[in-house]
């Protein structure tokens, strides 16, 4: 690991991240699945780690305000003028 990154803020370094998968019996279940975030390589590098503490800071302030304002995602969408799913995007960061 160089100096510039930074352990996995979603594995924490284990490159690896427990979901649940669906599908046939063999393969459904609580499996351990290579870390989106990192790739499967337990780090990330400084601009990849600025990027997700900036899109977490997003996803805490707007959840905040439409809390503030007692509203579900649904009714926060609607007063928005979006889909449930473009102010989800919106909300967790991944959209502007
Ligand atoms: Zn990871």
């Amino acid at each position: 690991m160089s100096y510039d990154s930074f352990t996995c803020p979603v594995c924490n370094g284990a490159k690896q991240t427990m979901a649940f998968v669906c599908g046939r019996p063999e393969v459904s279940g609580l499996r351990a699945l290579t870390c989106q975030t990192c790739k499967g390589v337990g780090s990330i590098p400084e601009w990849e780690m600025r990027a997700y503490n900036e899109q977490a800071a997003k996803k805490k302030q707007r959840r905040a305000v439409r809390e503030a304002l007692d509203l579900s995602m649904m009714e926060m969408a609607k007063r928005m003028g979006m889909s449930r799913q473009d102010y989800n995007d919106y909300e967790h960061g991944r959209r502007d």
